[in-house]
């Protein structure tokens, strides 16, 4: 037979692929679609297709939900680096890295103001220094914001975003969950409402503490909270999880969840909620 194969069919066609000027499209982790950046922003960062919540920076977050004139307290705490921790990094490289890319010290953030009115102390954790990840820092804030809540008999309400406990700290990053959880017992016990609202993702030791420790607790839909994450457990256990696990909608149909609100009515909600704790 006189077939011989041309020898530009052993050259690989171009894969087909969506080209798209830099910067103009996102892609949703969502539902894989691609969300004209334009439209993404305009919709509080929500995909218009299959309403996943993005994450959204923590100065975006509060200027979403407090009104006007809100003021950050504690901005000048610091971590340090008491075990002298390296990985594949020195801690003090990390914490300068995330120092830069952010613009904060630390991992949350604390503001006092109102939202539509009602007087409240406020935390936001910045998922993008160090994944949210809670240390000393971070447990202090909050000792000090619940201190700022019970002399001005103020509710509180955190913004949680985190990957869990800050393993360069070691066991003194564990140590704030017990510390954080007990300052949010001295609130409950003079009878002051905290609501924490969880948003994509939180998970490890900040779920395990004061994440789900308020009085009413909101999720973002679709948000990812949990202690160890999916694939740890599917990997331990040798079992396919079920569909939707760990997720608002699941956690709020097995009782860890309050409610689950939409972005856009976030801010209404909670001053509703807010209103009638009063
Ligand atoms: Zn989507």
């Amino acid at each position: 037979m006189l077939f011989r194969k041309p020898k530009y069919a052993t050259i690989p066609l171009p894969k087909k692929k969506i080209q798209a000027p830099e910067g103009l499209w996102i892609k949703c982790e969502g539902c894989d679609e691609l969300i004209y950046k334009k439209d993404w922003q305009a919709n509080q960062m929500v995909c218009p297709e299959c309403n996943f919540h993005f994450r959204l920076g923590v100065k975006e977050r509060l200027q979403l939900i407090m009104d006007e004139g809100f003021e950050e307290f504690n901005q000048g705490i610091k971590p340090i680096d008491f075990l002298g921790f390296v990985d594949s990094k020195p801690y003090v490289q990390r914490l300068d890295d995330a120092q830069q890319k952010t613009g904060f010290l630390d991992a949350i953030v604390t503001v006092k103001g109102s939202i539509h009115g009602c007087r409240v102390v406020a935390g936001a954790l910045c998922f993008d220094f160090m994944g949210g990840s809670m240390g000393s820092v971070m447990g202090e804030k909050i000792a000090l914001a619940v201190n700022m809540c019970l002399e001005g008999k103020v509710p509180l309400v955190m913004f949680c975003a985190s990957g869990g406990a800050r393993m360069q700290e070691g066991t003194m990053s564990l140590m704030q969950m017990a510390k954080t959880s007990a300052s949010i017992a001295r609130l409950s016990e003079a009878g002051i409402p905290y609501i924490s609202v969880l948003t994509h993702p939180t998970t490890g030791g900040v779920t395990a503490s004061f994440a789900t420790l308020g009085d009413i607790i909101i999720a973002e839909p679709k948000a990812l909270i949990c202690f160890a994450g999916p694939r740890v457990i599917e990997q331990t256990i040798g079992q396919k999880l079920p569909e939707g696990f760990q997720r608002s909608e699941f956690l709020l149909e097995h009782g860890l969840l309050d409610m689950i609100v939409v972005r856009k009515e976030m801010k209404a909600t909670l001053a509703r909620v807010l209103k009638m704790l009063e």
